[in-house]
């Protein structure tokens, strides 16, 4: 197939990159030039717009930061809406907000075209290899024309619902594990600063009722898990932006709709404190900081001096 691919960054490359690995033919768009000239070299067509990207291709996907970019790459004045031809699908895999996905989609439908929203989960580690979950909303029949594309980036394809649905599962998701990383960090942390061994503990709530994804799979204090990014300074992993990012457009969704968030609002200020503190490129893991920075500043002092 022809694809056109607009959106560069940590997520859209190596997506291209697994495209072209199963014998796609690309046209690659970033408003970064540095961003598109390793894909050229890969073997990609490089275009000086997303518009040039979009034209005599069966499919296009945009990967793009959040709403306001999607709206202005599809809606804009010389955006795709002005030029993509009716059979062309069209896939944004954007993390945005639903009421911005549902409206995108509702113009591509009045043109004729189908589109569906499918932003993923897994991570840079997932785009490279090719493991990634797509959340979808959109029409049965958009999505199975998607699916041998969604299949060379990814593992999991589950389909939520109408357009905008796969955006509503992806913030909702993240909503849950901010809120429940947070709720690890602090009896983590209250743990250990009672008297307890931060690696027994947790294999108490691993057994126990207070089990989750950040305590049994991503615990967030050092010393207890070796795959976690707690044991490499929270280097890689989610970026503290992007859960910021996501807690953010949970947060407008629900005032939209009139829905109390409450422990989301609670979540999403830790994490804008978190991020203002200059930690916003860490692991949203490293959120524990906020609870226990005493004990990582002795941790290291103690390194230093070792
Ligand atoms: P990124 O910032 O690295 O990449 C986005 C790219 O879009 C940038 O290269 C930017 O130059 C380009 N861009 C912005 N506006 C443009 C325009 N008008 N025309 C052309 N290019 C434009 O972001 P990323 O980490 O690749 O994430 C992309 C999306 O995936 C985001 O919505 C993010 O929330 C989501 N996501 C990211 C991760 C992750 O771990 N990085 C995980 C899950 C979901």
């Amino acid at each position: 197939m022809k694809i056109g691919f607009i959106g560069l960054g940590r997520m859209g490359n190596p997506m291209c990159r697994n495209l072209l690995k199963h014998g796609h033919a690309l046209r690659v768009f970033d408003r970064v030039p540095e961003l598109v000239r390793p894909l050229a070299d890969a073997g990609c067509e490089a275009r000086q717009s997303a518009a040039q990207c979009a034209t005599e291709v069966d499919v296009v996907i945009t990967m793009l930061p959040s709403s306001p970019h999607v709206r202005s790459v599809y809606c804009g004045q010389d955006g795709l809406f002005s030029v993509v031809d009716r059979r062309t699908l069209l896939i944004d895999a954007s993390t945005i907000d639903p009421l911005t996905a549902r409206e995108v989609a509702g113009i591509a439908t009045e043109r004729g075209n189908f589109m569906i929203d499918a932003p993923v989960s897994g991570g840079v580690g997932g785009a490279e290899a090719g493991t990634l979950t797509f959340m979808v909303g959109g029409d049965q029949r958009a999505l199975d024309a998607a699916t041998p594309i969604l299949q060379c980036m990814g593992r999991n394809i589950v389909h939520c619902g109408p357009a905008g649905n796969g955006q509503v599962a992806k913030i909702c998701n993240n909503l849950m594990l901010a809120i429940e990383m947070i709720a690890t960090c602090e009896g983590m942390t209250l743990a250990t600063k009672l008297g307890m061994d931060p690696k027994t503990f947790a294999g108490v709530v691993n057994a126990s009722s207070g089990r989750c994804w950040s305590s049994d799979t991503y615990n967030p204090y050092p010393g207890v898990m070796d795959s976690a990014p707690a044991a490499r300074g929270y280097v890689g992993g989610f970026s503290s932006n992007l859960m910021l990012k996501d807690l953010t457009l949970a947060s407008d969704a629900a005032k939209a709709a009139g829905q109390p968030v409450v422990l989301a609002a609670v979540a999403q200020q830790l994490y804008q404190m978190h991020v203002s503190g200059g930690n916003g490129d860490l692991d949203f893991s490293s959120i524990v900081k906020m609870y226990a920075n005493d004990l990582f500043l002795t941790s290291v002092s103690a390194d230093k001096q070792g």
